[in-house]
């Protein structure tokens, strides 16, 4: 048995802000039978009641910060197999959001030190520790540094899933957290402490979650400061594709939708248009409704969107909007939205139940980010029959390739450029093949649907990675 501890401040269903839930909710269940994965995450206050019910007091142990030492309480549960690990701390963790706070770097090296902390009360000793994004890549270098006697075996691998969030603090804010008596050039960036930098040196094996965001991580513009590290460190760094969890993404048995399908030619329509009711949308079945179901950030291409978004409305279709984020792209797409009471709808909210019905009721998926590390949502959107109009970066280059009206083949559509009226053709392009060849558009959503990204896959490759770090 391969002992495998998934280190993670989110996973679904318990905590999720984005894709790195979905990962850490699916990619542990994935496993064959030959790895025993467990996940270890904060207790926040936020996990759902129904949830906490389940989870049990452990053991309890006391971190040492400096001359200080932070109570740590360590709950466990079983959910659907998989062994979870809570760490406790209601000063750090029982608030109303996952991130955000002053504190968030005390906050996660507290939690990544804890981690390994917690180890000794575990009937478990990893042979390796798969640690996600900053807020817990303290422990590659903790585990480097300072608990090699602890644990002389356990290797471990970490993976960026976005690095536009590396994790950067005052050094005094955290150097206790971190039991540093200086600040050593490992972690060192321009003065202060960056704990993805930290990560990336320390860890046995870096990954990243698209194969071409690996390579794109090496250059400039999209390196977020770090390319140069990135390609020092080229010859242990790969890049595995995330899935999707087929099982909790499934048309045919969500309970969400408002009509179940497994064959999207028809039932697709029912759904379009009891959304169309239910959003106060003009109810018509020919139509073509765009959805996009986001971060409403910079990187998700919401500067392109916003450029061109009358032009977009001049169009015959529906765009239906749900997401969260900046003040500035809420505000906007809003007042759009108001002025377009019979085109568009935008909805600001964080809400899983109402994905579902877009992602099954519009019959085209845009994203057109400006980086994308590997991106989940499109994948949703051909799970549900809706075609992904991407730009090509990332994750969305390696899922999603251009629709081919010859050959007939290709799952969506894509432009290359970071360029509001590239996007603009391209949705163009997308509304006239839906108006003007609705058979060829059949075909499109069926090679959408029939498009699979299954877990298992990429269970399989993160497990021959595994094996050649311990020497198996
Ligand atoms: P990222 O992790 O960069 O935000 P991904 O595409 O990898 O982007 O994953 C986003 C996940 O979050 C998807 O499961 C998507 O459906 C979900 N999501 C994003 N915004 C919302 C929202 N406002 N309401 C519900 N789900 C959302």
């Amino acid at each position: 048995m391969l002992n495998v501890l998934f280190v993670a401040t989110e996973a679904y269903p318990f905590a999720k802000t984005g894709g790195l839930g979905d990962v850490i909710g699916a990619l542990p269940k994935a496993f064959p039978k030959v790895v025993d994965a467990r996940v270890i995450m904060p207790f926040y206050g936020t996990i759902p009641e129904k949830l906490k019910e389940s989870i049990k007091y452990l053991d309890h142990f006391y971190v040492q910060m400096g001359d200080k030492f932070d109570y740590c309480g360590l709950l466990t549960c079983t959910y659907e197999g998989i062994t979870f690990y809570f760490i406790d701390n209601e000063g750090f963790f029982k608030r109303a959001a996952l991130y955000g706070y002053f504190d968030d770097g005390e906050r996660f090296t507290f939690f990544s030190r804890a981690v390994l902390d917690a180890i000794a009360f575990l009937d478990f000793i990893p042979d390796i520790i798969h640690c996600n994004d900053w807020q817990t890549a303290a422990v590659p270098y903790l585990l480097t540094h300072q608990y090699r006697t602890a644990l002389p075996n356990t290797k471990s691998v970490f993976t960026i899933h976005n690095m536009k969030y590396q994790g950067i603090y005052a050094y005094e804010s955290i150097r206790n957290y971190l039991n540093l008596g200086f600040l050593p050039s490992d972690l060192e960036y321009y003065g202060q402490i960056n704990l993805m930098k930290g990560g990336l040196y320390a860890a046995d094996l870096v990954t990243t979650v698209s194969p071409t965001y690996a390579q794109e991580l090496k250059d400039p513009y999209y390196g977020e400061g770090l390319d140069g590290i990135v390609r020092e460190i080229s010859d242990r760094e790969v890049g595995i594709i995330n899935g999707i969890d087929e099982t909790i993404y499934d048309p045919k048995t969500d309970a969400a939708l408002f009509v179940p399908f497994s064959n999207p030619d028809k039932k697709k329509i029912e759904n379009k248009m009891a959304l169309q009711e239910y959003l106060d949308l003009p109810i018509r079945s020919d139509v073509p409704m765009i959805a996009m179901i986001t971060r409403l950030v910079e990187q998700k291409g919401l500067d392109l969107v916003a450029n061109v978004i009358h032009e977009i409305l001049q169009l015959d279709l529906q765009l239906v909007i749900l997401g969260t984020g900046d003040a500035t792209y809420e505000d906007l797409l809003k007042t759009v939205a108001y002025n377009y009471p019979d085109k568009m709808v935008t909805i600001i909210d964080f809400d899983e139940n109402l994905s579902r019905k877009i992602y099954a009721a519009s019959d085209f998926f845009l994203m057109p980010s400006k980086f994308e590390p590997c991106g989940l949502s499109q994948m949703i959107a051909m799970r549900y029959g809706s075609i992904p109009i991407v730009r090509e970066t990332g994750g969305l280059k390696d899922t999603v390739t251009s629709f081919n009206p010859e050959t007939k083949k290709g799952n969506g559509f894509s432009f290359a450029t970071y360029n509001a009226h590239d996007m603009l053709f391209t949705i163009q392009r997308a509304v006239n093949l839906y108006t003007e060849t609705p058979a060829l558009f059949k075909i499109m959503v069926k090679n959408a649907f029939n498009t699979h990204f299954d877990w298992k896959l990429s269970a399989k490759t993160y497990l021959a990675h595994y094996q050649k770090l311990i020497g198996k």
